[in-house]
């Protein structure tokens, strides 16, 4: 757990990513950092945005509203990062910039038909269980292209890549692992869906955020080393 503010620890955690960044030959604005704010009272996303963060991750949709109703006044980016119901699309679909995540055709089909038609397109990752970790959420390595296929045909709905949350790696190595299965399938449906915006690796947490971005990350969502532990 980090004992300093948040405004430090968001400080320290951006310096990480640019020396990372340094060491593998990465520009560091290609990697964006989504503060994971999960269970944290909107005075912590305040004072988070008051040092200029813009992108915040929640995981529960009710308590995500809320602090989206205190926090009206900021010009936040709002991700939402955690397990979708179907019967919780709507607020998804109307609350969120992003969704993270989706593993299913039927979320993303929801997502689009109830996306509001004067929103643009909401941005969605597609949640790959890379590890195969048996009672994990994401879909299959070999099932990525055929549901990313038909995603891509959804109106109000622009497939911007993949998700992962593999399960923690005990060294740089093991940890980097699946994150370079992941960029690869990535550039795989990139030569098969070429006219989607496929730009995005969201990737990376707190304990393994380095081996996310020397794999190719371009958004880590990183909760802890920001906001501290959760109780
Ligand atoms: C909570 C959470 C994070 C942040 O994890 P930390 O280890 O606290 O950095 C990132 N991604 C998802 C999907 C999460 O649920």
């Amino acid at each position: 757990m980090r004992k300093g503010t948040i405004v430090e620890n968001l400080n320290a955690v951006r310096e990480r990513i640019v020396a990372c960044c340094n060491a593998c030959g990465r520009d560091p604005a290609a990697v964006t950092l989504l503060a994971v704010s999960k269970t944290r009272p909107a005075e912590d996303l305040r004072a988070a945005y008051g040092a200029g963060q813009r992108h915040f991750g929640e995981n529960y949709l009710q308590e995500a509203l809320e602090k989206r109703e205190q926090l009206a006044d900021l010009d936040i980016c709002w991700h939402f990062i955690g397990p979708l119901q179907s019967n919780k699309t709507r607020a998804a679909a109307e609350g969120f910039h992003w969704v993270h995540g989706v593993d299913r055709l039927k979320i993303a089909q929801r997502l689009s038909a109830q996306r509001p038609r004067q929103m643009p397109p909401l941005n969605i990752c597609l949640q790959v269980n890379i590890d195969r970790e048996q009672s994990k959420s994401g879909v299959a390595p070999e099932e990525v292209e055929s549901l990313a296929t038909a995603v891509a045909r959804l109106p109000n709905i622009a497939l911007r890549g993949l998700m992962a949350i593999p399960a923690p790696g005990e060294t740089a190595e093991a940890q980097r692992w699946p994150f370079v299965q992941m960029a690869e399938l990535l550039q795989r449906l990139r030569r098969c869906l070429p006219d989607q915006p496929l730009d995005t690796l969201s990737m990376g947490m707190s304990g393994d955020m380095e081996a996310a971005i020397e794999s190719g990350a371009t958004i880590v969502r990183i909760g802890t080393d920001i906001f501290g532990a959760r109780g």
